[in-house]
């Protein structure tokens, strides 16, 4: 059907909200980490569809998966309950802090649901007053009206009327700073433990210490949004498991089901008792097809064998992208931890990562941006070696076009 269509990207323009600016080329097959477009080139995925497909494409478990529930259940509703979703939930409770698992579809729903909560479980534990979310500049939550707001690029929440209110805005990381604004009228602090689309800069461990101690102290609720860091992507199954806290509220998207969209918000079983029946919900979260899938995605991500992997991979990364930088000198320093690292440009190169990222999908590499001064990288969480190595010779030789 669709070769009979003959599409082409020109067509985006006509059918499309214009709200992406996508590739040129059209990827129609994935296999593990490579990827092939229409006219049969070949690209290393160094991207993996921003974070998500922790296991590359069509990874052998997933597609049983898919396959075993498609011919089973799809879809019910929550007026009843589900097998895949049960387990999930199960898996997810087991593997964390949390006691209490709410399924949706995307990293903003499940953070939508976050700041839902944590508003709910101040007013009714404390009153109408404690309702002041803070969050972080450069911070990214999603694009639904609450969550675009307590992210912190106004760019991206202006524009569209009045916002929702009592959210503010602090330099991440930045002690003194939170010191001085949180208060008994803070309902939660909300923050990426390792900031993504804000330019991959991890979250200082101190601060960390000081956002639990300053929630603690004014009976604030710390939400950590690990829909980029969770499932694995920093070598832990969740961020925090690396830092020295524990958050109230988590949430996970992006890699939960390895390219099938599924989100999921935890948190304890005392602050999960404020959102009752009627007060939240979603048609599809917990559907039982992307359910089995985030099934299969823990079982095979949630083992020794695939974290350890992480940290080897990136390791393997960090050489290579040093080894590349002797050479040409574009990069002031590598950021981030696990498979999700960041090549920070240097001042003579300051702005072009959108050269770098065209230069690459040139050279037969997928790779992304985090901010005009970042070239991001978020692969598969098993990417074999062989593509590593093949990915780096290819970034060299847009970085040498770029660079020369
Ligand atoms: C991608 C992302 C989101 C938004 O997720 P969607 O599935 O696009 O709604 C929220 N928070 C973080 C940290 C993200 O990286």
């Amino acid at each position: 059907m669709t070769d009979k269509m003959n599409l082409t990207r020109a067509q985006f323009d006509e059918v499309m909200v214009p709200n992406y600016a996508p590739a040129a080329v059209i990827p129609v097959r994935g296999e593990g980490s490579r990827v092939w477009d229409q006219q049969g080139t070949e690209y290393v995925d160094f991207a993996g569809g921003i974070a998500v497909n922790c296991l590359g494409h069509c990874h052998p478990a997933l597609v049983g998966a898919l396959k075993e529930q498609g011919e089973k259940l799809w879809h019910l509703s929550n007026t009843m309950t589900n097998e895949p979703a049960l387990a999930l939930a199960t898996k997810l409770v087991e593997a964390t802090f949390a006691d209490r698992v709410y399924f949706a579809n995307s990293g903003a729903e499940a953070n939508e649901a976050a700041l839902k909560l944590a508003r709910r479980y101040a007013i009714e534990k404390f009153g109408e007053h404690k309702v002041e979310v803070i969050a972080f500049d450069k911070a990214f939550h999603g694009r639904t009206f609450f969550t675009v707001s307590v992210g912190g690029q106004a760019a991206y929440s202006d524009g569209f009327g009045p916002k929702p209110a009592a959210i503010t805005h602090l330099p991440f990381n930045d002690i003194a700073a939170l010191e001085a604004a949180v208060s008994d009228n803070t309902c939660a602090i909300m923050l990426e433990p390792l900031q993504g689309e804000g330019g991959i800069i991890n979250g200082d461990p101190e601060f960390l210490r000081a956002v639990r101690r300053l929630a603690d102290k004014h009976n604030a609720l710390v939400i950590f949004d690990e829909v980029q860091t969770g499932v694995g992507r920093t070598g832990d199954l969740y961020a925090y498991m690396g830092t020295e806290i524990v958050p109230d509220i988590l949430t996970t998207a992006k890699a939960l089901g390895g390219g099938f969209p599924i989100a999921a918000m935890l948190t304890t079983a005392d602050i999960a008792s404020h959102l009752k029946v009627g007060t939240h919900g979603s048609t599809y979260g917990g559907n039982p097809l992307a359910c089995a899938i985030g099934n299969a995605v823990m079982d095979v991500v949630n083992t020794p064998e695939v974290l350890d992997g992480v940290k080897h991979r990136e390791q393997l990364f960090r050489d290579g992208l040093a080894q590349i930088n002797e050479k040409y000198h574009v990069f002031s320093e590598i950021r981030g931890k696990g498979l999700l690292l960041g090549a920070v440009l240097n001042e003579q190169f300051a702005g072009r990562s959108r050269d770098f990222l065209n230069a690459s999908v040139a050279e037969g590499l997928l790779t992304l941006m985090a901010g005009a001064n970042v070239v991001r990288f978020t692969p598969s969480l098993v990417i074999p070696e062989a593509d590593i190595v093949e990915g780096l010779a290819r970034f060299e030789r847009a970085v040498a076009k770029v660079a020369g």
